[in-house]
């Protein structure tokens, strides 16, 4: 038992350990800070995107605790899947990345199942988002991520494996969809014009939108309202 508790203090020493595990860029060098623009988050308000590209960081703790989980959920799934006697883990964390477009994002890994080559995906659901799921089937943002891997990492298709809080799970397999590949390019295009511009597209949502309530630059964006 501690018997002088001078000995049990928040000193300096504490307080640069916790600057430091709040400096995302020193945990996670693959934490979207760059400049690229990221699939998972391509069906987002283009405005969003390119505040996000030209370094408008917005860095909480929440997304520093996030980030180190997301990794050891994706480890998880990876592991699992190389215990498989069917299943032949090809390649780990695989970049997927397009100069062209802008694109760069990494799928958790590349596999071959019975002679198919598939891109994985491992996603951690809430339990209502799994009762979604489980209803409507995979979301349109992770369907559309994985059909830019299939793409960029040129292979057959693509699983998603979905798991809940209570580690149920569910796995869609998604295959390759030109239209919506067509629609990504054109997107990318049009916010790699703003890019280049150094301009910031109009908002396309209305201050009380769920799209602007969820968006952790509503508050600059909406500074000037005339803007
Ligand atoms: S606050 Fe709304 S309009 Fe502005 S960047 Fe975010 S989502 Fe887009």
């Amino acid at each position: 038992m501690v018997s002088d508790l001078k000995f049990v203090c928040r000193d300096e020493t504490s307080k640069s350990m916790e600057e430091l595990v709040s400096d995302l860029k020193s945990i996670s060098p693959d934490f979207p800070i760059d400049s690229s623009f990221f699939p998972s988050q391509i069906t987002e308000c283009p405005r969003r995107i390119i505040y996000r590209v030209r370094g408008t960081t917005y860095i909480s703790k929440e997304s520093i605790f996030k980030c180190v989980k997301k990794e050891s959920f994706k480890n998880k799934w990876i592991s699992l899947l190389e215990k498989s006697k069917s299943i032949k883990v090809l390649h780990k964390d695989v970049i997927a990345s397009d100069c062209n477009y802008n694109l760069y994002s990494k799928a958790d890994c590349v596999i071959n199942l019975k002679g198919d080559i598939l891109a994985v995906k491992s996603i951690q659901v809430t339990k209502d988002e799994f009762n979604q799921v489980y209803k409507k089937g995979a979301m349109k943002k992770h369907v559309i991520e994985m059909v830019v891997y299939i793409w960029l990492l040129e292979v057959d298709s693509g699983l998603i494996i979905y798991e809940s809080e209570e580690e149920d799970f569910y796995i869609f397999h998604i295959k390759p969809y030109k239209s919506i590949i067509n629609s990504v390019i054109d997107k990318c295009t049009k916010l790699c014009d703003f890019k280049l511009k150094g301009q910031i597209p109009n908002r396309p949502y209305k201050l009380e939108s769920k799209e602007c309530e969820v968006c952790e630059y509503k508050s600059l964006c909406w500074k000037n309202k005339e803007d």
